[in-house]
């Protein structure tokens, strides 16, 4: 049995008078990579900020590696990573002043290279932030939610705009990260991605989650109602010509 990491129940968030999350309950399993999909305006991003510390509930409970978000927050800031904006980052400063720069708002000690080094950036040590392509700008950013080496880490929309291979590359990233221990929490509009990736999803609409299972079994059920594909007539798409003809490897992505 896998440990619960973060428990949450009957999570209340109102803006105003609007309803933004209505009272939602899930358990994330340490170890685990555990996907909030949702279209546009479902409440994911609130969800997160709120398990983030990062902005306040209406109501419910929030438990994350047995700190309750109202007792002790700062507890839980120590031990989570939490992906910034690519917009929250000095464009001027190198790869390195920028990951020393956030050692220091930790008071970490951290090594820049073996950092960079698992994110495939090493090369880039000595260039500015500006100077990254759209991948390594969200490979850097996910590094620095490593630097204070912390048991679970929250990505929102990391791989939303990039090309085929950058989201691939970041998904082998991802996958690496996890492997080494790291609870995962990330939100995205890919569902190929969600299927690849995470071990259960939760799918929120409107506030809600309506449904939170691992892709396979989701499927299944799915399947099970009668429901079928329109017929598949090929065994691969464009997408696959694509990463076939350009290969999957970090390149300048
Ligand atoms: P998602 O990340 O799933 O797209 P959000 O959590 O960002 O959804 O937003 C959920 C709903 O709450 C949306 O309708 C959004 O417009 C609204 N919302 C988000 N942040 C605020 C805010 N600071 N003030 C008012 N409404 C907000
Ligand atoms: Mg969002």
């Amino acid at each position: 049995m896998q440990n619960t990491i973060i428990s949450v129940k009957d999570l209340k968030k109102n803006y105003g008078n609007f309803a933004a999350v209505k009272g939602i309950s899930f358990d994330v399993l340490e170890g685990e990579i555990f996907g909030l999909l949702g279209p546009n305006g479902a409440g994911k991003s609130t969800t997160l900020e709120i398990i983030e510390t990062l902005r306040d509930k209406t109501g419910g409970q929030v438990i994350v590696d047995n700190f309750d978000l109202d007792k002790e927050p700062d507890k839980i800031k120590k031990i989570i990573g939490v992906q910034l904006q690519t917009s929250g980052f000095y464009p001027g400063l190198n790869l390195t002043e920028l990951i020393h720069l956030f050692g220091g708002l930790y008071n970490q000690p951290v090594n820049v290279i073996e950092l960079l080094e698992l994110v495939n950036l090493k090369d880039k040590a000595k260039n500015k932030y500006k100077e990254l392509s759209g991948g390594q700008k969200q490979r850097f950013s996910i590094a620095t939610t490593l630097i204070n080496q912390p048991k679970i880490i929250f990505l929102d929309e990391p791989t939303t705009g990039l090309d085929p291979q950058a989201r691939r590359n970041l998904w082998d990233l991802i996958k690496d990260i996890r492997s080494k221990g790291t609870t995962v929490i990330i939100t995205t509009h890919y569902m190929d991605e969600a299927e690849q990736l995470c071990d259960r999803v939760a799918i929120m609409d409107e506030g809600k989650i309506i449904a939170l299972d691992t892709p396979d079994r989701l499927i299944d059920e799915l399947v099970e109602t009668g429901f079928e594909r329109p017929k598949i007539t090929k065994s691969a798409n464009l997408e696959d010509v694509f990463i076939n003809l350009t290969g999957k490897h970090f390149r300048e992505d």
